[in-house]
């Protein structure tokens, strides 16, 4: 059977916990890959602006160049509908019956879990693979997660806790500020392209 763990998110812009959680799952999960998932129209950030999908699907291909078993897959892009997380695994699914998923996810997006569309199927249809973050400790955030989706099934990704976040650079970027070592220097070169380009 082959095991590969699917990595959904925003990656406006993706940054080095990214990076860090993917290279992780991969050794960790003894999986064939671990598959990138940029989100063309996240449902949960609805009600803020998002770059463009292709700028930070460009931004997400040059965080992953050279890591080994990282890739970037656009299943979501190519559907026309919302990008629901439930209707992606699906999806994937039922496409690759010889395959088993595993999603990794932070501690806080895990904690926003009962809120998700579809919240209580995807709990029953895959396991999660968890990085913690400072807002959300794993295991207190597992247990008030499961005492609403009782068939949730997740296993804390071994990391060392690493504080940063898209929101923080890119609010840093807006700023004029640095954000040496957060993003690579290449990744960086496409959003400022883009920022250039939208003036
Ligand atoms: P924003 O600050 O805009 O919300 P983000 O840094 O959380 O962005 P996303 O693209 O929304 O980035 O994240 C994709 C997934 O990766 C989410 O499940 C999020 O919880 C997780 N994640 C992002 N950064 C980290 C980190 N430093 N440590 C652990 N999990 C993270």
């Amino acid at each position: 059977m082959r095991r590969i763990v699917l990595f959904g998110g925003t990656f406006d812009p993706p940054h080095v916990g990214h990076l860090l959680m993917a290279q992780l799952a991969f050794e960790q999960c003894d999986c064939d890959a671990v598959w990138v998932m940029p989100s063309p129209t996240p449902p949960h950030k609805a009600d803020q602006p998002v770059t463009p999908y292709e700028t930070r699907r460009e931004m997400t291909q040059r965080l992953l160049k050279g890591a080994e078993g990282l890739v970037l897959c656009d299943v979501e892009a190519r559907r026309h509908e919302p990008s629901y997380t439930v209707d992606t695994v699906r999806i994937l699914q039922q496409a690759y019956p010889d395959t088993e998923f595993q999603f990794l996810i932070g501690s806080d997006s895990l904690r926003d879990l009962p809120s998700w569309h579809g919240c209580e199927e995807l709990s029953r249809r895959i396991r999660f693979l968890v990085a913690a973050r400072s807002e959300a400790p794993f295991r207190e955030t597992y247990q008030m997660v499961r005492n609403v989706l009782p068939h949730l099934v997740a296993q804390a990704l071994q990391m060392p806790m690493l504080d940063v976040s898209s929101s923080f650079i890119r609010e840093r970027l807006n700023e004029g500020k640095p954000v040496c070592g957060l993003v690579p220097d290449d990744v960086l070169d496409v959003w400022r392209k883009h920022v250039e380009a939208t003036r």
